[in-house]
């Protein structure tokens, strides 16, 4: 047994170093607050180890090989371009390790400690941390949990990291499958089977759901789905997977109804489990939900006074900035300012498959279901002038405003964008939903020309009634 620090007490202490964990450490040492995080392997967690770094890094790759075959178009000569997995691999690990040591200095020069282990919430603000150097007890006034998500996986698939893999082996692979099967047409699974592909796999997905991307709105996963048969993905929505027999080099892998195909790997992509293993000691008082989400008032609150949840390990949407938000709103509440709860409805999603996909707010769908009367408008990428200088012209803009009782589109309830560079431009789509701005409003403002964003521009006047370039 050894101690931590002499006398060391915080006032708070938080499990896991992953965005939930090292936003709530970074905002609260800002507030003037002593925090430790327990962490039991590096701070940035699967966002920055195993997930979104590591994969845009990969699909980063991807553009660059994309852009470089396409360079004749532009006149531009250059040889048939080819990947050399390593020297990616390489790269993606040298983003990830220059980020890391950013972070864990940035943790340091604000005074945060960092305590190496596993971390047990032993009750009343007491945490055990099992670590190499044996074991320790810290103690913290208030304890976050944040100790985030792990693959799931499904049955009749035991991962190998050869023949079966999840996100966490994908992004280690040190060479390419020729051929791979994703099952899941989720968000990680579109990019997973998008970066494929750009890099010369044979790719099929495999989705339960009868859409691929469920939960996008319905016209961006027809432009998702056109684009992705175009290059060659095989995609079989409302479909189940059986199982799958290795078949010396690779395996089969039977699904439907008596289909099946050959090929190198499998990519199970079904989602991701609250990591909540060991986490907890008997009568901490801290209720789990069924799916094993640890359960969180709005404002971030377990049911065990003084004992908090944020990140992945709470049922709210699995994305790191969701994380970093639900940190910010317990600090605030444990240090008794108003704080406004995350408005779980109106968050950005980003997804950075080829073509990317990028929305806020109710889909036209939801919408409608939620017996609202709307109008909506779309500007196709074709007709923007930035888009066809890129040569990148597949998708478009789409906004949903609910009708007013004169027919005129009244506050914004949905920005759904698809095409070239629109993770980078949903800041605006997401201000105006989140402000319930009208697009009269909106409408004031200039876009810049030519710009990719002239598209949101675009659709928000022809919801005035009186478009440029859409008509009204
Ligand atoms: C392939 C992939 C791509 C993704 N892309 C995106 C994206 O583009 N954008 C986006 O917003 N999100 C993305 N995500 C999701 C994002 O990674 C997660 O939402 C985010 O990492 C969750 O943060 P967290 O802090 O809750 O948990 P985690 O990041 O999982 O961190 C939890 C940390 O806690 C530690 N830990 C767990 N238990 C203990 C314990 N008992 N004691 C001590 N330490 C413990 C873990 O080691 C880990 O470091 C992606 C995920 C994947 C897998």
């Amino acid at each position: 047994m050894v101690t931590t620090q002499e006398g060391a007490e915080f006032d708070v202490v938080v499990i896991g170093g992953g965005p939930g964990g090292y936003a709530t450490a970074l905002y609260g040492a800002s507030a003037g607050l002593k925090i430790a995080v327990v962490e039991k392997d590096k701070v940035g967690g699967t966002c920055l180890h195993r997930g979104c770094v590591p994969a845009k890094e990969f699909l980063e790759t991807a553009s660059v090989l994309r852009t470089v075959a396409g360079a004749k178009e532009f006149g531009v000569q250059a040889d048939q371009p080819a990947v050399d997995f390593s020297v990616s691999q390489g790269r993606k690990q040298k983003v990830v390790d220059q980020l890391h040591k950013g972070l864990a200095g940035l943790m340091k020069s604000r005074g945060v400690t960092t305590f190496a282990g596993t971390g047990t919430l032993l009750g009343a603000g007491r945490v055990q941390v099992d670590g190499p150097e044996g074991t320790a007890e810290t103690i913290g006034h208030h304890v976050v949990i944040a100790s985030g998500s792990v693959p799931r996986t499904i049955s009749g698939f035991d991962v190998d990291g050869e023949l079966v893999l999840t996100s966490d082996e994908v992004l280690s692979l040190e060479e390419l499958p020729a051929s791979v099967v994703v099952i899941g047409g989720g968000a990680i699974g579109c990019e997973f089977a998008s970066m494929f592909c750009d890099l010369g796999s044979q790719v099929t997905v495999l989705e339960a759901l009868p859409t691929l991307l469920p939960g996008c709105d319905e016209d961006v996963v027809r432009v998702v789905g056109r684009s992705f048969r175009k290059r060659g993905i095989a995609i079989h929505t409302g479909t189940s997977v059986h199982g799958h027999s290795p078949n010396g080099s690779g395996t089969t892998v039977s699904f439907g109804d008596g289909e099946s195909v050959s090929v190198d790997a499998v990519v199970v992509s079904v989602g991701r489990r609250p990591l909540t293993d060991g986490l907890l000691a008997d009568g901490t008082g801290v209720a789990v939900t069924e799916r094993g989400f640890v359960s969180v008032d709005p404002y971030m609150r377990t049911a065990a006074q003084n004992v908090w949840a944020v990140g992945d390990v709470v049922d709210t949407p699995q994305l790191a900035h969701v994380g970093f938000a639900e940190g910010i709103v317990a600090v605030k509440t444990m240090l008794g300012e108003p704080a406004v709860p995350v408005d779980y409805s109106r968050v950005p999603w980003c997804i950075y498959c080829h073509p990317e996909v990028a929305f806020a707010g109710l889909t036209e769908a939801t919408a409608r279901q939620a017996g609202l009367d709307v109008v909506v408008k779309q500007d196709p990428f074709g007709g923007n002038s930035r888009a066809r200088i890129l040569g990148d012209t597949d998708g478009l803009v789409k906004v949903v405003a609910e009708r007013e009782h004169d027919g005129r589109a009244g506050r914004i309830l949905g920005v759904h964008m698809v095409g070239p560079w629109v993770t980078e431009q949903l800041g605006q789509g997401y201000m105006a939903v989140n402000w319930e701005a009208t697009p009269e409003e909106l409408g004031q403002f200039l876009q810049p020309h030519p710009s990719l964003s002239e598209a949101f521009g675009e659709t928000v006047l022809a919801l005035t009634g009186r478009g440029l370039h859409v008509s009204s």
